[in-house]
């Protein structure tokens, strides 16, 4: 009896909705539903991160497979490490990693706007208002925030530029390592601010180099390109005072004939003849170089033993082994282009470099280059311990991009929570011009902004209702420099408390935050693959092995 109805229900159920079968290894969550899985997604991804936002923020540990730890109160770097599976959870992931790339801060603070912004939005609808309309509130809301943030900004002087870069840095890591890797920063992004390359050169031009001896705290930044190198004869001088520099991106070895092929040899001319065809290969390599008149060779692979004594011989300092970042940064700043055969290097591929020492630094052999082409740097992080370096690493590229785009473009806005504060009252007061629904989902925007002074009053142990309370009443009589200063436990100017965030990041922070929200509220259909993740992928492995 059972067998018999069955039969016939799926057949008609087939022949009824073809593209479902598409959809028969696939759960499917629909709507609203689907909008409620995403915003708790969403909400529990921020609230894992919203204890590191501001100076008060608490650090958190993170534990990698391998046992490994790192104390971090970045939310870029917690959120990229964890390992997260949903969707949502990677799209608010994408959105701080873009914040990160474009403007290197502000990343913590886009996931909880997404997240702020998708919870209002579920409240709306379930009040009954349809996303397509939340969709275009948030729209209005941000065109109005970014039109208004322009207005607020102001253009920064030198001493503002180092305020935003510390600011930017409050709570990164110890106090004192902080100021230094923001000190060098500046220097370096100063250095840097005629070069052409936008906002990328910070990465190019600067290498970071870490040794393992002395403290943290005697990092320093050195003109050059620095490595942990000596020169392959020690024949050749160890420094000079500039010249012509060619760049191999390949070896300068004669092919090995005797890898493969064994090879009869009856008569003793053979081998001397193979010997003679390797040295006339390198020999033409090394001439044409000679030719050109290089003095320094730098190359990516090895160089044999031949060609090690024809260099010396052609009076030409030559360098093996070198990673590809290192040539890039040596491209950069002595104009040579990267060849792969010396063979075919020509006059244009030639650059040029100003000096050339090498020193022993804590018994390391070190090798400097300067270019003559145009400004490069490498920081020489030291420290005992990887830990501390890497995170003098990632303090300084903190740094360092900020510095480098405030050169760029040098708007500031007031921090603490004071340009969050004072768009949720422009916004609210913008939205009584809106006569439909919209007005509601730009509220919705205008508290979901709230939620950063809010976060960041609650970070410092403070009531947060009393905290945006109060400092909205103070806004609204002396104008919206007046924010969160949290070292002081009090709300003052802004400027004066040197608590200044960058035009850009915060601009970059509303628009990626109010995208990724406004794609989660297009989605209304959630397809999941009905793979079980609890079977394991070695199973067949082991079963074959019994
Ligand atoms: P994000 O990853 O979003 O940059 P942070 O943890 O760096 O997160 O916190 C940034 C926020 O902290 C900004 O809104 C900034 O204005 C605020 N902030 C920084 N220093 C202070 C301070 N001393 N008092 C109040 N707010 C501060
Ligand atoms: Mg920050």
């Amino acid at each position: 009896m059972g067998e018999l109805k069955t039969e016939p229900m799926l057949g008609a159920y087939m022949a009824e909705s073809d593209h479902d079968i598409a959809l028969q290894d696939t759960d499917r969550i629909h709507g609203r539903s689907a909008l409620v899985k995403n915003v708790e997604a969403a909400s529990s991804l921020a609230g894992a991160i919203c204890s590191t936002l501001g100076p008060k923020g608490l650090d958190k540990m993170l534990v990698e497979s391998d046992g490994t730890a790192t104390v971090t109160n970045d939310g870029v770097t917690v959120l990229e490490t964890a390992q997260v599976e949903h969707p949502t959870a990677r799209l608010l992931i994408d959105a701080s990693s873009s914040q990160d790339r474009a403007a290197r801060d502000g990343t913590t603070t886009t996931v909880i706007l997404v997240a702020e912004f998708l919870q209002n939005a579920l409240e709306l609808v379930r009040m009954g208002v349809h996303p397509s309309i939340i969709v275009n509130g948030y729209s209005m809301a941000l065109e109005e925030s970014l039109a208004e943030i322009e207005r607020v900004a102001e253009e920064a002087d030198d001493s503002m530029k180092s305020q935003v870069v510390s600011t930017s840095l409050q709570g990164k890591s110890d106090r004192a390592l902080c100021k230094l890797l923001a000190g060098l920063a500046i220097t370096a992004a100063d250095l840097l601010a005629d070069e052409e390359g936008g906002d990328d050169i910070e990465r190019l031009r600067v290498k970071r180099l870490q040794v393992k001896q002395g403290s943290v705290l005697e990092t320093s930044l050195v003109n050059g390109l620095m490595l942990l190198k000596s020169r392959v004869d020690k024949a050749t001088s160890d420094k000079s005072e500039g010249g012509l520099v060619a760049i191999i991106d390949g070896g300068l070895e004669s092919k090995k004939l005797e890898i493969n092929a064994s090879i009869e040899v009856d008569s003793p001319g053979i081998l001397q003849g193979f010997h003679d065809r390797k040295i006339e290969y390198v020999n033409k390599r090394v001439e044409n170089l000679k030719s050109l008149g290089v003095e320094l060779l730098i190359v990516r692979d090895g160089i044999s033993d031949e060609a090690v004594s024809l260099l010396t011989k052609a009076g030409i300092t030559a360098y093996r082994r070198f990673e590809r970042k290192d040539m890039e940064l040596l491209s950069n700043i002595t104009g040579a282009k990267l060849v792969r055969d010396p063979l075919y290097v020509s006059a244009d591929d030639i650059g040029s470099y100003s000096r050339r020492f090498e020193e022993n630094i804590a018994d390391v052999r070190h090798t400097l280059i300067e270019g003559s082409d145009g400004g490069g740097m490498t920081l020489v992080v030291r420290g005992s311990s990887p830990a501390v370096r890497e995170e003098a690493v990632r303090v300084f590229d903190d740094a360092i991009g900020v510095a480098h785009r405030m050169n760029l473009r040098p708007g500031v806005l007031p921090g603490g929570g004071a340009i969050q504060s004072h768009l949720a009252r422009h916004l609210r007061a913008h939205s009584l011009n809106q006569t439909g629904r919209e007005q509601l989902a730009i509220d919705a925007y205008a508290s979901a902004l709230e939620s950063i002074p809010r976060i960041l009053a609650e970070n410092s142990g403070r009531d947060p209702v009393d905290v945006i309370l109060a400092l909205s009443a103070e806004q609204q009589e002396l104008g919206p420099w007046i924010g969160l200063d949290l070292g002081h436990g009090k709300n003052q100017d802004m400027k004066e408390a040197g608590i200044l965030d960058p035009l850009f990041v915060v601009r970059h922070a509303l628009s990626g935050s109010t995208e990724a929200a406004i794609s989660v509220l297009r989605i209304d259909d959630v397809l999941w693959a009905k793979t079980d993740p609890s079977t394991p992928d070695w199973k067949d492995d082991e079963e074959s092995e019994d």
